[in-house]
């Protein structure tokens, strides 16, 4: 988009507003907040500013009050007081917008079509715009009308400011990165993640895996008791754990109940119960981690170590985040529940990177493309 003139130009921005809303107040406004110089930089050079995001996920694909873009609306005029801002909420037959003024679009989800990434639906997107401008990370691993669809038909086509950032810093980790090169992969499921997994181990020195992944990891030659983990997964694990410098805990933090208030007992990982759920990471396994953790000079991290929701079991997920707070090493985090996290320890500013994707996040760094890049890349050719 810096590279274009906007000037007079009908530019239409696709943000990702899908940000958690509870009683029309917005909890979290990060995505909103990342936009805004994008949207800042097109006002200032006299385009013709739309913008469109989808948000939830209305039930049908119609018009309904509750996933209406107006709290947001709401919100943008606060932080923009000098900008005149429209919400439209019939748009695909035409639009009228001003140089100097905000368009705002209704959410794209209530448009049939806009999910399956509907051709026609498209090109009426197309019509809307001289410039599109797709800014929207967290949304960039779906190819829908508003993004991979619109990105084909408008006239231009182009990546925005915030997007270029995010591509920046993640090609920067994966391509040239200061080592050692620590990468933390947690969360519920291995089988979600094994494609990541395997990205990451053919660029990271060393995986430190958390959650039901190190649960599927220990599988391979212990009993893991009630643990969440992938039977069918751990053969393929073991392939991997034979060829990286993959690390898998050796003491945990376990209970016989899988409830909040449960009190954590620790064990090494060869003395697990059949009655056992293993919820965090022991304490030795921790020390060892915070030591390698230390000598890193890039960390990647997503999905958290441990059930973090839980007081007792937030140790292994707590000690992370502070440790790669304290750390001089580049840092990126990205995923919804590791910004859960961050928010809990209050860790936020202390990372270097925090990615506004969480599938796109994930997506790049397994792909090393997003379905939007290819298309945008073909249309430059
Ligand atoms: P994901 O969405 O795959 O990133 O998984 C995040 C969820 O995994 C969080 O809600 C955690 O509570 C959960 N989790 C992490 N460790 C465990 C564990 N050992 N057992 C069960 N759930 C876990």
């Amino acid at each position: 988009m810096n590279e274009l003139d906007l000037r007079n130009k009908r530019v239409l921005i696709r943000v990702d507003f899908n940000v958690p809303i509870k009683k029309e107040k917005i909890i979290s406004d990060t995505r909103i907040i990342a936009s805004l110089p994008t949207i800042k930089t097109a006002l200032k050079r006299n385009a013709k500013v739309i913008i469109m995001s989808h948000f939830g996920r209305p039930p049908e694909e119609s018009y309904d009050y509750r996933f209406s873009l107006f709290p947001i609306v709401k919100y943008l005029k606060n932080k923009l007081p000098d900008i005149q801002i429209n919400l439209v909420k019939n748009y695909l037959g035409g639009i009228k917008a001003n140089i100097g003024e905000l368009t705002v679009l209704e959410n794209v989800r209530f448009n049939q079509g806009e999910q399956e990434n509907d051709e026609v639906l498209a090109k009426k997107y197309a019509k809307l715009c001289d410039i599109f401008v797709m800014d929207a990370f967290g949304i960039a691993h779906r190819s829908h009308a508003s993004t991979c669809g619109l990105a084909k038909f408008a006239e231009i086509s182009c990546i925005g400011p915030l997007f270029f950032k995010e591509l920046e810093v993640l090609t920067r980790v994966m391509k040239n990165p200061s080592r050692p090169l620590v990468a933390i992969l947690g969360g519920s499921k291995i089988s979600t993640k094994f494609n990541l997994l395997n990205s990451l181990s053919k660029i990271a020195d060393s995986i430190i895996v958390g959650g039901g992944i190190a649960n599927t990891f220990l599988a391979i030659h212990n009993n893991v008791g009630k643990s969440l983990h992938e039977p069918n997964f751990v053969k393929s694990a073991n392939i991997l754990l034979n060829k990286h410098n993959i690390q898998i805990p050796i003491d945990v933090r376990v209970s016989t109940e899988f409830s909040e208030n449960t009190v954590a007992k620790i064990k090494q990982t060869n003395n697990i119960s059949d009655n056992d759920f293993i919820l965090d990471f022991g304490d030795k396994t921790i020390n060892s981690l915070i030591l390698l953790l230390n000598q890193a000079k890039t960390i990647l991290w997503n999905g958290p170590i441990g059930v973090f929701e839980f007081p007792n079991f937030r140790k292994g997920t707590e000690m992370i985040a502070q440790t790669i707070a304290n750390s001089d090493a580049f840092s990126i985090a990205g995923g919804g529940d590791t910004l859960a996290a961050i928010d809990l320890f209050g860790v936020k500013n202390n990372i270097s990177y925090i990615s506004t994707g969480g599938g796109a996040f994930l997506k790049f760094i397994e792909d090393n493309n997003l379905p939007i890049i290819s298309i945008i890349k073909q249309r430059v050719k």
